[in-house]
């Protein structure tokens, strides 16, 4: 039996194999990070190095970064920091970012999925004291990237507060926290071959941060709980690699721009959503005209190939894009699917993909599109 292709990095990606051994032996070992004897001492040490690979991957300084429990974490954390201003966020931002915003004014995003800079400038010009502005780095469903460095620009000349949230761009594209000039920024290991339930906020030394979680002193107080030191050293070695192989990860931009042409040449009705942007370049969002994604998603499973519907995130259920819907895509966003490679994905996993929804467009797709027919 063929091994299944795995093309849903953006989900989570494959642990790499030295993140594997390096947490192995870490688990192995006993020591809590605050005691002060050696084997406290050692887990320091080790946290502290992992803190110095995370830093260095997104180009802070190590004091800068707070470790958290995950993405969500992070971004729940940046945005309780300013619970009594008004919060505008982009209309693409993940549900991690919308959910801990509450009723955030939204900014919108144009066709290619590019946030709307002029609507922000207008939006920070009426009335209503200080903001915080949150525009991620990449979208999880696009790839499209964001002119952050525009948005904190803007924002600080407005008085405002940025948090960016980089969960899908750490590791796929280079990022310097300072040229960015954002006051957070949101990362997390298991995108880029590290650990689940492991992150960090990434803080300017502008803004002194106010810890969410309380109890002890943890994280120079900023995040109290037993750190996690399996998986924080299981994180800082992902960063530490992915810091290494981002050229190797920009070649994915030519398989997946090689695969995307294939897909529309077989069906030219088929829509990459994003493609005129700029993009991560493991990232593919495509819709198939008159098929839902629930069908392509499942079917490609049949054949073995594993991509997911729209954000898989909160998972289990899949609802209508907020993020192609803020694009225009009207029903299509149903029809969409996202296709994310990563580290470990090569040529052939592609193939498979062309192979498996090409086959599905001759058996559903063909004589649905632009048929009146509902979606499967
Ligand atoms: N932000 C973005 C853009 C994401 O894609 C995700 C997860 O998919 C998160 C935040 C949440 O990160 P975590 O899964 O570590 O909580």
């Amino acid at each position: 039996m063929t091994m299944p292709t795995y093309l849903d990095y953006n989900a989570t990606a494959p642990l790499k194999p030295a993140v594997v051994e390096a947490m192995s032996a870490a688990l192995a070992e006993t020591g809590n990070a605050s005691s002060v004897h050696r084997f406290g001492r050692l887990a320091r040490r080790a946290i502290e190095t992992a803190r110095g690979q995370v830093a260095a991957l997104v180009g802070a300084s190590q004091h800068q970064v707070v470790f958290t429990a995950g993405g969500t974490e992070a971004n729940n954390l940046a945005l309780a920091q300013h619970r009594s201003m008004r919060v505008l966020a982009s209309a693409i931002e993940h549900e991690s970012v919308l959910g801990a915003a509450g009723d955030a004014v939204v900014i919108p995003v144009d066709r290619d999925g590019r946030v709307d800079l002029n609507a922000l400038e207008r939006l920070l010009g009426r009335e209503g004291g200080p903001a915080l502005v949150a525009v991620m780095l990449a979208n999880n469903e696009t790839g499209v990237i964001q002119p952050v460095a525009d948005v904190a620009r803007i924002a600080h000349g407005h008085g405002a507060f940025v948090h960016c949230d980089a969960v899908q761009a750490a590791g796929k594209i280079a990022i310097d926290f300072a040229a960015l000039g954002v006051d957070t920024l949101a990362l997390s290991a298991h995108k880029l071959g590290g650990p689940q339930g492991v992150g960090a906020l990434v803080v300017a030394d502008r803004v002194e941060l106010q810890p969410m979680l309380r109890g002890g002193g943890q994280e120079r107080g900023r995040r109290a709980g037993t750190e996690n030191t399996a998986g924080i050293i299981g994180f800082g070695i992902a960063a530490e690699l992915a810091a290494r192989d981002i050229e190797t990860i920009s070649r994915l931009a030519g398989l997946r721009d090689e695969m995307e042409a294939r897909l529309r040449r077989a069906a030219p009705e088929s829509i990459v959503f994003g493609a005129a942007a700029p993009r991560l370049p493991n990232t593919s969002c495509i819709a198939m005209p008159g098929v839902a994604a629930e069908t392509q998603v499942m079917a490609l499973d049949l054949a073995g190939i594993a991509v997911s519907a729209g954000s898989a995130c909160s998972s289990g259920k899949v609802k209508p894009s907020h993020v192609l819907a803020a694009m225009g895509a009207g029903d299509l966003a149903g029809n969409a699917i996202r296709v994310s490679g990563g580290w470990r994905s090569a040529p052939e996993d592609f193939d498979r993909l062309v192979e498996g929804w090409t086959t599905l467009w001759a058996r559903l797709g063909a004589n649905r599109a632009g048929s009146a027919a509902p979606a499967a």
